[in-house]
C-alpha cells in the first residue's frame, strides 16, 4: 500500500535552489518518488511512498517551512511515479501571466460547495473547471463549464474568447487540489469579474469531506492511477470509449510511442486495436 501526498504553499522562498537540494535529500533518504516544484513564490508537490516515510516527510517539511495543508490518498499500485523530480522553476504552477496573488478570490469550503447545488441561488452561479480538457473529460462537477485547453497557460486566452459566459454571474472555480485556482481566481478578478470564489482544497478535499456528491465521473491524477473515484454518493460515468462509444471511465495511452495520446478506451477495444488509438489505427 502506497500513501500519496499532495500539497502546495505560496510563501517567499529566499533560496529556491537551497530548498530544492534539501527536499531532494529528504525524499531520497525516505525513498519517496514524485514531483516537487520550487520557485521564489513557494512549493508545489506530490510524492508517494510508504506510510511511515510520508509521515516523516510531512513533519520534516513542516519543521523547515511551516504548516502545510496535506491531501492524502492511498493506492495499491506500488510504482505510482517512475522517479523523483525536484525542480526549480519560475512558477510553482505555470500560468504564464503575472497575477497579484494578494488579490486572490475568497474560498468556499467543501460543504458550502455541496450546499450551493441545492440552493435557490445556484442559477446565479457559473462553476468553472480550472483544469485541462483531458482532465474534465473523465470527470467534472455537474453543470461546470470546462475550458477546451491542454495546458493551464492557455486559460487566459480561453477566458478572453469566452468572457460572455461570466456576464452577470457569480463564479466558483475549482481544480484538483486548489493550487491552480489561486492564480486563476486572481486573474478573473483582475479581468473585472466581481464575485469570484475558489473551492478550498479542490476536488480532492471535496471528496474527503462530502463524499463527492454532484461530481460526475472520476478525478484525473498525475500519477500511475490516472484517475480515482471521487463521488461515493451519486456516482456516474460521463466518458465514452473513443472507438465504440461505450460508457467507461478508462484512459489508455496509445501504444505508438510517438503518438502516446491518452484516450478513453474500453478493454474490448484496447484488445481489438492492439493498444493503438483511433488515429493510429486509421493510419496503419
Ligand atoms: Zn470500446
Ligand atoms: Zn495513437
Amino acid at each position: 500500500m502506497q500513501t500519496v501526498l499532495l500539497y502546495y504553499k505560496f510563501f517567499h522562498v529566499r533560496d529556491p535552489h537551497d530548498l530544492r537540494d534539501w527536499q531532494y535529500d529528504l525524499c531520497r533518504k525516505l525513498k519517496l518518488k514524485g514531483r516537487i516544484i520550487i520557485a521564489e513564490e513557494g512549493i508545489n508537490g506530490t510524492v508517494a511512498g510508504d506510510r511511515s516515510s510520508c509521515e516523516e516527510y510531512m513533519s520534516k517539511t513542516e519543521e523547515k517551512i511551516g504548516k502545510l495543508e496535506w491531501k492524502t490518498s492511498h493506492s495499491e499500485i506500488e510504482e505510482l511515479f517512475p522517479k523523483l523530480k525536484v525542480k526549480v522553476r519560475p512558477e510553482i504552477v505555470t500560468f504564464g501571466v503575472k497575477v497579484d496573488l494578494s488579490k486572490k478570490a475568497p474560498y468556499i469550503d467543501s460543504y458550502e460547495m455541496r450546499n450551493l447545488y441545492n440552493s435557490e441561488e445556484f442559477d446565479d452561479y457559473v462553476i468553472v473547471d480550472g483544469r485541462n480538457e483531458y482532465e474534465s473529460r473523465i470527470g467534472r462537477f455537474k453543470y461546470a463549464v470546462t475550458p477546451d485547453i491542454n495546458n493551464f497557460r492557455e486559460f487566459p486566452k480561453w477566458f478572453k474568447k469566452n468572457r460572455g459566459i461570466f456576464k452577470g454571474k457569480k463564479v466558483v472555480t475549482y481544480c484538483t487540489g486548489g493550487i491552480r485556482c489561486e492564480k486563476l481566481s486572481a486573474f478573473l478578478i483582475e479581468q473585472g469579474i466581481r464575485d469570484v470564489f475558489q473551492l478550498h482544497g479542490g476536488i480532492h478535499r471535496y471528496s474527503e469531506r462530502t463524499g463527492g456528491e454532484n461530481f460526475e465521473g472520476e478525478m484525473y491524477v498525475f500519477d500511475a492511477r490516472v484517475h480515482v473515484p471521487v463521488n461515493f454518493v451519486n456516482p456516474n460515468i460521463i466518458s465514452r470509449c473513443h472507438f465504440c462509444g461505450k460508457s467507461v471511465a478508462r484512459f489508455k495511452n496509445c501504444k505508438n510511442q510517438r503518438c502516446n495520446s491518452q484516450e478513453i478506451t474500453c478493454e474490448e477495444c484496447e484488445k481489438l486495436y492492439s493498444g493503438f488509438c483511433k488515429k493510429c489505427t486509421k493510419n496503419l
